[in-house]
């Protein structure tokens, strides 16, 4: 899909001009390990085990450099909270539990189809979406 997967997003932020600090390298490092959703107080406390210096500042900033330069994308999961991770390789969805917070991704073909059959019924070409469902998970024993 593109050709971003190979390179690194301090590799990235290079190819892009961005000057690259040594802390903006450990957030970038930070983000590029994190397989989850983190915001930015959480992106701050792993960073922050790396290069105890870096400000909670500093990282809010340099997420939002990241953000800008198209590199990493930002969810709101109607926490209040905004989160972040890398551009993926490979488009997906999420679900978000209500109760827990927890982030579930998932990728469904039916439907990413619908979705370019409405486009299209609009008059419209698909080029992006977002889907977040948020969902509490199913009681036991429960038929609802
Ligand atoms: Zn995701």
């Amino acid at each position: 899909m593109n050709s971003q997967a190979t390179a690194t997003l301090e590799d990235q932020c290079a190819a892009r001009g961005m000057r690259m600090t040594d802390q903006r390298r450990v957030i970038a490092q930070v983000i590029e390990q994190s397989d989850d959703h983190p915001d930015v107080e959480e992106l701050y406390n792993r960073a922050s085990r790396i290069d105890p210096k870096i400000s909670l500042s500093t990282v809010y900033r340099t997420v939002n450099l990241f953000e800008e330069a198209g590199l990493v994308t930002k969810h709101d999961f109607k926490d209040g909270r905004a989160r972040f991770e890398l551009i993926p390789d490979e488009h997906h969805d999420h679900l978000i539990d209500i109760r827990s917070g927890k982030v579930i991704e998932f990728r469904n073909e039916e439907i990413e189809a619908i979705q370019e059959v409405i486009a299209k019924r609009l008059g419209y070409r698909l080029v992006d979406h977002r889907l977040e469902l948020y969902a509490v998970p199913l009681e036991k024993g429960s038929k609802k």
